[in-house]
């Protein structure tokens, strides 16, 4: 029988774990249990949920100036203790510069809500006079949901935890947050830059556990926000249409790039494998199958193949080379069964794959591969690796058309000879984002612009520009009438109709 030390210092057998609802958590670098977590039973959350929506009411009555003047503390305290933070997700996710660059990009969003929010409030409450009637005026309330809950993944640990919440907060929601079980570490220190700001700890309550404290935050909360795979979006947007909530769901994607025949080729390699190889492909927007040109299939491609032998595992030292280890060992697994499938088909290996095991976790060297077609599961689910499988397209017709040929829809790519050659064909792809001339670009426009996931790829609206906040504000109309009232003869049958009501 395994041992295992749980945090809180006891010693405790795999079996006694189960039985007091200990969960082991493993490290991505080593492959072996080093924490553990101690879920909140449900009528625990069940307690928080009262809690954080008595503390809502005060925090929505004290108005948008007092929230943005907390959320800047907060974004203070995080930068504060921006390091500590990303230590701790660099266990969680064995990468060291993406978990120490995440927290100032999570303090940048605060900084960005706060400068926005006030103005996206004002726009949102109309008043004026009905069209029809023009002794009836109206006025707009902006109601908050009471309470939020964010269920969020393990691939972006402490960025995907906030994505919601920061513009919910600013809403006037309080907000109960479930990271991933897989990536927990992270939230002690997040805890910690909360704890030091009384007002928002009020409001703001991070919870660790799996998929039965995600239930138990489903049966809570006013409106949920869900960042994760299709599996669990589903059953989670059916819990939600039972209990009358809002689910607003971002799910997975299998983002198609377009290179043309006039693209450098040199640049489309370059964006390409940065699409697809950043964070070990582990980014729901990672560019997962690629659309080029036949003409320069094979020069593309070889230039592909050089850049991708060119980039290293982050092993043995977490601080140097360009891939960490798949953050979940199982994920290695499905990835390597994408990659057997395609190969079996007649796909090509050209570079890199399939998945080793080095002192015990799972690295994946950046892998192209030719002679691939939408029969293979790599052309058509998400694979969430480092994997960069390269298809031949005789006309623009058929690279919309195999690009559009998906049950996802989440971004995609163009890279062309020029902007206007991209333009247009980013325009006939079907997804809320598409990136011209680079890849991945979405990430940088998330509090300026509006997309709305298309097919399995999320539901409920943008989580991004002004909606990201106003999808957590339900309007009330305020419907005044100022002249007298018409009485039930002006309804009679037989009265003359009058010009207005
Ligand atoms: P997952 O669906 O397994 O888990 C996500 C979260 O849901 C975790 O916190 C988990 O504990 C919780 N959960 C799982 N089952 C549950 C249940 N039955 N009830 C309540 N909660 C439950 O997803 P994952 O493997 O952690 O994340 C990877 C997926 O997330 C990929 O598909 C990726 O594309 C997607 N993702 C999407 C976006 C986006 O913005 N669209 C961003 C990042 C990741």
């Amino acid at each position: 029988m395994t041992e295992t030390r749980p945090s809180n210092g006891h010693h405790l057998d795999s079996a006694t774990a189960a039985a007091t609802d200990v969960l082991p958590v493993r490290n991505p670098r080593t492959g072996r249990v080093d924490h553990w977590i101690h879920p909140p039973r449900p009528a625990e959350i069940a307690g928080l949920g009262t809690a954080l929506r008595s503390a809502q009411v005060a925090w929505n009555e004290a108005g948008i100036g007092h929230r943005v003047a907390v959320m800047r503390r907060w974004a203070d305290v995080v930068e504060a203790n921006a390091a500590a933070i990303g230590d701790a997700e660099t266990v969680d996710t064995g990468r060291s510069r993406v978990s120490h660059e995440v927290p100032h990009m999570v303090v940048a969003a605060i900084r960005g809500w706060c400068d926005a929010a006030p103005a996206i409030l004002d726009r949102a409450r109309l008043h004026g006079v009905s069209s029809v009637t023009e002794t009836v005026g109206y006025d707009t309330e902006l109601d908050p949901y009471p309470l939020l809950g964010v269920i969020s993944p393990w691939n972006h640990p402490f960025l995907l935890s906030t994505l919601d919440a920061v513009p919910a907060l600013l809403a006037g929601c309080a907000v109960i947050v479930k990271p991933s079980e897989v990536t927990p570490r992270f939230v002690e220190p997040v805890a910690a830059s909360i704890a030091e700001v009384p007002e928002l700890a009020a409001v703001l309550r991070y919870v660790v556990g799996g998929p039965e404290t995600g239930q138990a935050i489903v049966d809570q909360v006013d409106a949920l926000c869900f960042t994760g795979s299709v599996p669990t979006g589903r059953a989670l947007a059916q819990a939600c249409a039972r209990r009358f909530i809002p689910a607003f769901l971002e799910l997975g994607g299998k983002d198609a790039a377009i290179v043309t025949a006039s693209a450098d080729l040199r640049r489309a390699a370059a964006a390409v494998l940065k699409g697809a190889a950043h964070n070990t492909g582990q980014v729901c927007f990672a560019t997962e199958r690629v659309y080029v040109d036949r003409s320069v299939h094979d020069e593309f491609v070889e230039e592909l193949v050089a850049q991708a032998r060119r980039l290293e595992l982050n092993h043995p030292d977490v601080t140097r080379g360009h891939l960490g280890p798949f953050i979940l060992g199982r994920q290695a697994d499905i990835v390597d069964a994408h990659l057997a499938d395609a190969v079996a088909r007649g796909a090509v290996v050209r570079c890199g794959g399939p998945s080793e095991t080095l002192d015990g976790g799972r690295y994946m060297r950046a892998t192209v591969l030719t002679g691939v077609d939408h029969t293979m599961t790599i052309m058509r689910e998400e694979t969430f690796g480092p994997v960069v499988p390269v298809q031949a397209f005789d006309t623009v017709d058929e690279a919309v058309r195999l690009a559009n040929d998906s049950d996802y829809g989440l971004s995609a790519a163009v890279i062309a000879g020029d902007e206007q050659e991209a333009m247009a064909i980013g325009r006939r792809i079907r997804a809320g984002a598409v990136s011209l001339m680079d890849t991945s670009l979405t990430i940088t426009i998330m509090r300026d612009v509006e997309k709305t996931s298309y097919g399995m790829s999320g539901l409920g609206g943008s989580r991004m520009g002004p909606n990201g906040m106003l999808r957590f504000l339900r309007r009330k109309a305020l419907i005044t009438r100022s002249g007298p009232v018409p009485d039930m003869d002006a309804l009679r049958e037989d009265a003359a109709a009058p010009a207005s009501t």
